[in-house]
């Protein structure tokens, strides 16, 4: 049994977002504040990190635990990579690097933006604090033990993670027939749907992610990566039984 925790389901903007604020989101449900999207797994003694969001410190305060084997990033865009500073002064205690793992891409994008915690500046305080990890196709990390997959996300590429019957697909508007194979025969799946309408050609809305659920046929979805058009309860009247949308702090085991 592996325990996953989404951290956060939101959007790049989070919701509320700055500039829609609700939108058609129930201020009154806590279901619908979604902080930028991130999971954690566990399995036996072994906890990953997916994605570093801007808003982790708060997620972890919530969650509860900040200590980690390892982070994986899906990709290199902001609202995935821009938490990275937030673990400093946990792994610095501890006198350890913090293992991440990306795909060569992402790896190279995350150095030039975050050079000085991969460097250090010879100073003791300013010690290096990251061991980057480049991952393509099957990765192990303690007990945890997946395989990544390309996903098409607009102008840029993103990684899909399945372990065992569990996949993470955030950041995606199109799979190919590869990760179409890799997603055959999974149990549970939380995917991007973005919003209930197509517009974005960076992220899939309601109708692909029900297209593309008919093909894999998971017993369990659940949406991630949603704006100000997915109200939480409007989504579970509209959703079949077997999806649903996921919210900040929700737990699954898989
Ligand atoms: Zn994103």
């Amino acid at each position: 049994m592996m325990k996953v925790t989404v951290l956060g389901c939101g959007p790049s903007a989070g919701v509320p977002a700055l500039k829609y604020g609700w939108g058609d989101c129930d201020e009154n449900n806590s279901k619908n504040k979604r902080t930028r999207s991130s999971i954690v797994l566990e399995k036996s003694n072994t906890s990953v990190l997916i994605d570093m969001s801007p808003d982790l410190r708060q997620q972890l305060l919530d969650y509860g635990n900040s200590n980690f084997d390892a982070v994986i990033f899906t990709h290199s865009h902001y609202d995935h990579v821009n938490g990275i500073n937030e673990l400093r002064s946990v792994f610095f205690e501890q006198e350890r690097l913090l293992p991440i793992y990306a795909a060569q891409d992402d790896m190279n994008n995350i150095k030039k933006s975050f050079f000085y915690l991969f460097e250090g500046n010879g100073v003791e305080i300013y010690k290096p604090y990251i061991e980057p990890h480049v991952m393509e196709g099957t990765f192990t990390i303690g007990d945890i033990s997946g395989i990544c997959f390309e996903q098409d996300h607009g102008f840029s590429k993103s990684r899909g993670i399945r372990v065992n019957n569990f996949a993470y697909s955030t950041d995606v508007v199109s799979l190919s027939d590869e990760s179409f194979e890799i997603l055959n025969g999974i149990d549970t799946w939380i995917v991007d749907c973005l919003s209930l309408k197509s517009v974005k050609s960076t992220h899939a809305h309601l109708d692909l992610v029900l297209e593309w659920v008919k093909k894999i046929n998971p017993k369990r979805t659940f949406l991630t990566h949603m704006d100000t058009t997915m109200d939480y309860n409007t989504l579970l009247k509209i959703l079949p039984e077997n999806i649903k949308p996921a919210y900040d702090q929700m737990t699954i085991l898989v």
